[in-house]
């Protein structure tokens, strides 16, 4: 190397590295300022029981809404009925499409845009041959002091009940909003995708046939997270929904001749479909630190402790490295690009006949920004058998918008989390899931996906799983953060 040129890149590195501490010392948490908030009434004992009792109704849901259980779906709105009898009697409730319930909680001025609740009903099966593995049975509602056990604990039962709660309370405090608050309760979430039949599309048409435009969605999605590598960092990280991913499966199919397996040719179908599914998985979609990633990481960033700040407060030079050395780590790679999971297979149907067919399919999760066309044309180019046959099964979704971080209700939710707990980061995330929040994209723009519920990861991992069941020591926050939200968010 020229030694001129050694020196200058020796002087420009010296400089860099010289900047570095101040960099990191100017690298502070730049959230909003922790305001600590008053104390709010819960009625813990009442939100236990009600929680507990909500759990023992098994609220399934039917994709065919010929097959659906209205009886457990009526028997679930008697006992919100009896449960929370003053929402009952001052907000006015519309059933929608037999299950869904719309609250509308009239407010003051009716010229500022509402702002509208979410919760789903419904919960998910237990899969077969699980039940003996439940340490509590999962429709008991065991609340044995540490954890409130069962189906819905996390999925979302607790949020639900939480947001009525603090409704209830609120009215017996004798609040009244100035905006309008819509509490919108689905009732097939967990099986429905985006058509007439889903209750959150329904209640979305809802508004729109009225001219209604939301100011903005709350639902689920994001929890508190304790975070804590040690000498590190040690915080809560309240994850703030902004988008979720899309959802696809594609079937992808070779077709040959078939026969007798004793005259088999060098490659039968499934041999050949074997290259294609190399091809797809050798071509991952490419990983990349979006802004709304970067945002999360950089605020995380701003928390850890010395010497790790000194690489994380220059993150911003260095997003190509990172969603490189992320993209080998699946579920953080899952944040940050289109995955792909071939997922299923299937040949001949009998050990001895060729395959005619083969195919696969493969399971996409589609990041903001881009759609299911492209994932189609992604599989197109890389493929190199032409001959493949692609076909996109039903259940598609393109991935929903992204919220913005600087409206008015997401700094609310930032107030309110800060304010309830200085410990805690917000930051925006990616929800992995689908939520029924997308839907109401027609008529709001501020759709944030939030549970104010602390709860380890390896506890969220019980969501749809054996064993769900939610910390008896989250409970009261979920309520007060509701209440304060619905407070702060309704008024002007
Ligand atoms: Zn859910």
């Amino acid at each position: 190397m020229d030694k001129k040129l050694k020196y200058a890149l020796g002087a420009g590195l010296g400089a860099a590295a010289a900047s570095l501490p101040v960099r990191a010392y100017l690298h502070k948490p730049e959230s909003v300022p922790a305001q600590p908030l008053p104390a709010e009434n819960v009625d813990l004992a009442r939100y236990r029981k009600n929680l507990s009792d909500a759990i023992r109704i098994p609220t399934i849901a039917d994709r065919d809404p010929e097959k659906m259980n209205w009886d457990v779906f009526d028997r679930f709105h008697a006992f919100l009925r009896e449960r929370y009898p003053l929402a009952h009697e001052k907000l006015e409730l519309t059933v929608i499409r037999r299950g869904s319930l719309l609250f509308r909680w009239q407010g003051k001025r009716q010229d500022l845009e509402p702002i509208a609740l979410l919760a789903h009903q419904d919960v998910v099966p237990i899969s077969e041959g699980t039940l003996d593995d439940w340490t509590h049975p999962p429709f008991d509602g065991v609340d044995d002091g540490e954890f409130i056990w069962g189906r819905g604990a996390l999925d979302m039962k607790n949020h639900l009940i939480a947001v009525m709660e603090s409704v209830e309370t609120l009215l017996s405090e004798g609040f009244r909003p100035e905006r309008d608050v819509y509490i919108c309760l689905g009732h097939n979430e967990e099986v429905m995708c985006a058509n007439e039949e889903n209750g959150a599309t329904a209640m979305c048409l809802w508004f729109a046939d009225r001219g209604i435009h939301l100011d903005s969605v709350i639902d689920e999605g994001g929890a508190i997270l304790p975070v804590n590598v040690k000498g590190v960092i040690d915080k809560n990280l309240a994850g703030i929904g902004v988008a979720e991913k899309g959802y696809a499966d594609v079937e992808v199919s070779v077709f040959a001749k078939g026969g007798h397996s004793s005259q088999s040719p060098n490659h039968t179908a499934i041999g050949k479909l074997a290259k294609v599914v190399l091809d797809i998985e050798n071509h991952q979609f490419k990983a990349k630190v979006s802004p709304m990633m970067a945002e999360l990481f950089d605020q995380i960033g701003r928390n850890v402790s010395y010497p790790v700040k000194l690489v994380t407060c220059n993150l911003k030079y260095m997003k190509p490295l990172l969603a490189k050395g992320l993209s080998y780590v699946p579920p953080a790679a899952s944040m940050l690009r289109t995955t792909t999971g071939v997922t299923m297979a299937s040949g001949s149907p009998q050990a001895n006949v060729l395959p005619q067919k083969a195919s696969v399919i493969v399971n996409f999760r589609i990041f903001p920004g881009q759609t299911v066309d492209d994932v189609l044309d992604h599989l197109r180019k890389v493929i190199r058998n032409k001959k493949v046959e692609l076909n996109l099964l039903p259940g598609w979704k393109n991935p929903s918008e992204i919220s913005p971080t600087d409206s008015r209700a997401y700094h609310i939710i930032e107030k309110i989390c800060r304010g309830m707990d200085k410990n805690t980061i917000v930051a925006p995330y990616l929800v992995m899931g689908g939520t029924d929040a997308c839907h109401y994209q027609p008529v709001c723009k501020n759709i944030y996906r939030y549970s104010p519920f602390k709860v380890s990861t390896a506890l969220l991992l019980t969501t749809h799983g054996t064993n769900e069941r939610i910390p008896v020591a989250s409970l009261e926050a979920g309520v007060a953060f509701f209440k304060r939200y619905i407070r702060a968010a309704s008024a002007e």
